[in-house]
């Protein structure tokens, strides 16, 4: 932490501030100069709440300079997290892609699906069986018979399963037919459950909450990792703005920053990110021009009549559309498609 002092801090001032860190058990460097002494103070106090110092008489301001996560950044592990899942990893060059419905609405659904979105080249079949909704009364998933008809179509076609896990009490059911547990963005300040699934022997992918800043996302996925679970990637689905014209502003500046931050895997959501079919595309192809490592889209055969985000989920002839142009962009900067 940097602390600078206003011009008209007096030596009693500065000593009182060095005083303070010191007894929080900070080392000292201090430099002086013509209009303001610079205090820095080394240590990492997880604790401390830097606000104090701001508070104290002739402190101009306050910068904090290391990350509050430490497992989660980029400091810690030099080279991305590599992530097996089935016959594809996640964090190499490869882009790998996830689809499928947002919900799992029945056994020929899946299967119509599922064969749809591995012929365009997907690798991860998506699809919820628990559904987080944001009514009671909305269809809420088939539950662990979802998860069989998920598994099965999979299956059948080759692919990997990815599905949400909603609570603690999910999570060994869940763990038995998914190969990445799904933390939903609504889930991604529970700090009580992202420590369950710090114990859990899958890869998680966390969302980003609605309205939580990159460093709050990170020190969510600190909670995982510092469980002991070290497969977590994150995904970028869209954040609260002031925007009402689309369902969520797609940040697609945070991938670069997250991977510039962090060491694990970036995965974009364009589907919930733009929440409108038209755009998704343009979206899947510049969240994989700004770096992904993967992304995540919604794909139903019968859009119109889907139980859940039906306007934002791309026909199969649209979402082959998208893997031919993100194709071109994942090589245009020397990667391709998983
Ligand atoms: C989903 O991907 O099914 C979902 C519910 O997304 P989010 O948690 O990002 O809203
Ligand atoms: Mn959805």
């Amino acid at each position: 932490m940097i602390v600078v002092t206003t011009p008209h801090a007096t030596e009693h001032d500065i000593e009182a501030i060095i005083k303070f860190l010191t007894e929080h058990g900070f080392d000292i460097h201090r430099s002086t100069g013509v209009q303001h002494t610079v205090i820095g103070a080394i240590g990492v106090q997880p604790d401390f709440d830097h606000r104090q110092v701001e508070l104290l008489p002739g402190v101009a301001e306050v910068v904090r300079i290391s990350d509050p996560y430490k497992l989660a950044s980029r400091a810690f592990r030099e080279e991305g997290t590599v992530i097996p899942i089935g016959s594809v990893e996640v964090g190499r060059d490869p882009v790998v892609v996830m689809a499928g419905p947002c919900s799992v609405e029945s056994e020929e659904q899946i299967h119509i699906i599922a064969k749809r979105v591995k012929a365009a080249g997907a690798t991860v079949l998506r699809g919820g069986a628990f559904k987080p909704r944001t009514s009671p009364y909305a269809f809420q998933g088939l539950g662990e018979e979802g998860l069989t008809f998920m598994r099965q179509a999979a299956d059948a076609h080759g692919l990997a399963v990815i599905t949400e896990v909603m609570d603690r009490s999910q999570i060994d059911m869940v763990e038995r037919y998914s190969d990445i547990l799904q933390v939903g963005a609504r889930n991604m300040q529970n700090y009580t459950f992202l420590r369950d699934l710090g114990k859990a022997s899958k890869p998680v992918m966390l969302k980003r909450g609605l309205s939580a800043t990159i460093e709050e996302w990170l020190m969510s996925a600190e909670y995982i990792l510092s469980g002991g679970n070290h497969n977590v990637m994150l995904c970028e689905r869209g954040i609260r703005t002031f925007e009402p014209s689309t369902r969520n502003t797609m940040d697609i500046g945070a991938i670069p920053l997250v991977k510039k931050r962090s060491h694990l895997p970036i995965i974009a959501d364009p589907s919930h990110g733009i929440g409108l079919r038209d755009k998704v595309i343009p979206m899947a192809r510049a969240a994989v021009a700004a770096g992904a490592d993967g992304i995540m889209v919604e794909v139903h055969h019968d859009p119109d009549h889907a139980k859940s985000d039906g306007a934002q989920s791309l026909f199969p002839d649209q979402f082959e559309q998208l893997m031919r142009e993100v194709k071109i962009i994942a090589e245009a900067i020397g990667r391709r498609i998983a």
